[in-house]
């Protein structure tokens, strides 16, 4: 099981999902006593070290989604998280978003939609995945000029879909918990 131990949703004292935690992580908030409520259908198992005197191995059973005091406020912030390189590519499934070529993450190009030069916004609404030769093709246009329209229209991802395209071994009972949330796209 090692390597692949899913990781844990941590929601607020509200309950809105927040963010992926490590179980080492969790473990600490649980000995902490800071677990305020669990969500999770399914649980987390840690296997431990075996106890000499039973000769039982220890078990740590957590639950898949845990509500925390969090402060980060991030949905009353706006709800969605700041825009990253890392971010941009998993909003964008890895694609170029002018020609649908399959990128890695190193090869990834951000290219604004409309031009820096043209003061358009580094936000998640302006910025696209490009792969280079796109990028450079388009150069200082916007796509209608340089006629390279985009297969997508670029959006602020709330934090539920971003938590949704970032996890990895995502279980179902967190994401039948993310989904309901989907449809919260900016509440302020
Ligand atoms: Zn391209």
């Amino acid at each position: 099981m090692t390597g692949a131990i899913p990781k844990l949703l941590k929601l607020s004292a509200g309950g809105l999902p927040v963010a992926w935690i490590d179980w080492q992580r969790a473990v600490c908030l649980y000995m902490e006593d800071k677990v305020l409520w669990e969500a999770g259908e399914q649980e987390i198992v840690i296997r431990g070290g075996i106890n000499r005197a039973t000769g039982q191995q220890t078990l740590f059973n957590m639950s898949s989604i845990i509500a925390v005091n969090d402060r980060s406020r991030i949905w009353e912030s706006g709800g969605t998280f700041a825009l990253t390189r890392r971010r941009l590519y998993a909003r964008d499934r890895g694609l170029c978003l002018y020609c649908g070529t399959h990128l890695s993450e190193s090869s990834m190009t951000m290219d604004h939609v409309k031009p820096r030069a043209q003061r358009g916004h580094h936000c998640w609404e302006n910025v696209v995945s490009s792969c280079r030769a796109c990028n450079q093709k388009k150069g200082c246009r916007t796509p209608e000029a340089a006629s390279m329209p985009l297969l997508a229209v670029p959006y602020a991802p709330n934090v539920a879909e971003m938590l949704i395209l970032s996890g990895r071994h995502v279980m179902t009972d967190q994401m039948d918990y993310l989904e309901r949330f989907l449809d919260l796209n900016k509440v302020a």
